[in-house]
């Protein structure tokens, strides 16, 4: 089981390597043993039958969640249902006791859901502090390093001048040679000595460039559509606006949301309305590129930054979109069946005639919010003067 757990186990790090060392303890003793121990009695593994039946109970009761709610046997689920079955963690209980509420089953999407946000919590400031600690550790002793291989090969260099000045032409220069034979030994092996640590000191800043690359990505990406989050698109716009000001370009602003989703929710599923999702934020990165901005700014609600473009040229940019998702015929995966048409609606304001980017997106809010009243599967511009 454990093998089976490790093999499957890379994008879930930190649960799975919980999940694995709980399976090794499980699974620490044969059943004959268990019965022949007389209670409380430590063991070879350190564990005690009362220990070993808890850890059974435990086992059987993650078994009866996984089978009541129809669940794949993957790493994620156990892990998951372990952290519900013993309150490990309050926000996958809190999330899973929302969840029974609303549709008294739990999905593998759900569970998903739940994990990947687990996951983006765990990139806590503590948790970036505690890495760029360890990068600055590794840059200090990169740094002596340096200085010790530099120091040493002067030392070397004086060592050499020094013996070679009792060189002697046509004397016994058995014993200077040999002490210069010497010293070149051990300065190789010195050398040897700093290029392994030099090594080891290159492979862990390695590794620490990769984490923090994935913390950076965790903390900007939305995990189910991979478009940027709302966090990122915020400093994405504030990068904007400078540059658009300084070259004197147009800056717009587009709010798109998904009409009627939570219906396409109720009537398909959580898993087919994450899907639509994903669909609908495809085709809005479609038209993205280094001068047009997509991002998740939240639910099922997308928003777009446009440099170079006028309002009304935005609206015509998204309403081209707009236009290609409304004449879609979708197929719910699950059953096979058409389902209705879906669309979105949009608000589109341009930033630069406003006091600050903010009252830019409270303009576009209040035109999407027209575009809904209006019939919805329509994109409006804001007016100048909101
Ligand atoms: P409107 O046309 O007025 O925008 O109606 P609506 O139903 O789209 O809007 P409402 O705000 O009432 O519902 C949005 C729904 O989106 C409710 C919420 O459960 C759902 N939702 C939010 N995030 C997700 C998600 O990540 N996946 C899925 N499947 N649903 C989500
Ligand atoms: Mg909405
Ligand atoms: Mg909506």
């Amino acid at each position: 089981m454990t093998g089976a757990i490790s093999s499957s186990a890379s994008p879930q790090h930190g649960l799975t390597d919980r999940l694995a060392r709980w399976a090794r303890g499980l699974s620490g003793k044969s059943e004959e043993e268990d019965e022949s121990e007389p209670e409380q009695r430590p063991r070879a593994g350190g564990a005690s039958n009362r220990e070993i039946n808890r850890r059974r109970q435990l086992y059987a009761d993650i078994g009866d969640f996984l089978f009541a709610h129809d669940l794949d046997l993957t790493p994620i689920n156990f892990s998951v249902a372990l952290d519900y079955l013993t309150g490990a963690n309050i926000g996958v209980e809190k999330a899973i006791r929302a969840v029974m509420m609303e549709r008294g089953k739990i999905t593998n999407g759900w569970i998903e859901t739940i994990a990947a946000e687990q996951r983006a919590d765990e990139v806590t400031p503590e948790s970036l502090a505690s890495m760029l600690d360890k990068v600055e550790e590794n840059l200090t002793q990169f740094t002596g390093l340096m200085h010790e291989s530099r120091n040493s090969a002067k030392d070397y260099g004086a060592a050499l001048q020094e013996q070679a000045k009792d060189l002697t032409s046509g004397g016994d220069n058995e014993p200077v040679l040999a002490r210069l034979v010497g010293l070149t030994r051990s300065m190789v092996e010195k050398t040897r000595q700093v290029e392994g640590q030099l090594r080891e000191n290159q492979k862990q800043t390695q590794a620490l460039k990769s984490s923090l690359e994935s913390a950076r990505r965790a903390a900007e990406h939305d995990h189910l559509t991979g478009l940027p989050n709302r966090r990122a698109f915020e400093g994405v716009l504030r990068e904007e606006v400078v540059l658009a000001q300084a070259q004197h370009e147009a800056l717009s602003v587009a709010f798109c949301d998904i009409d009627h989703f939570k219906r396409i929710n109720d009537t398909h599923g959580h898993d087919t309305g994450d899907r639509v999702l994903k669909f609908v934020a495809g085709l809005l990165a479609k038209i993205s590129n280094d001068r047009c901005h997509v991002a998740r700014h939240g639910g099922e609600e997308f928003v777009m930054l446009f440099r170079g473009k006028t309002a009304a040229e935005t609206c015509e940019a998204v309403d081209g979109v707009r236009e290609d998702l409304a004449n879609r015929s979708l197929v719910n995966r699950t059953n096979g069946e058409r389902m209705e048409r879906v669309s979105f609606s949009a608000g589109v304001a341009n930033v630069l005639v406003y006091e600050d980017a903010r009252a830019a997106l409270k303009a576009a809010d209040r035109a999407l919010y027209l575009a809904k009243e209006h019939g919805r599967n329509r994109v409006y511009l804001a007016a100048e003067t909101d």
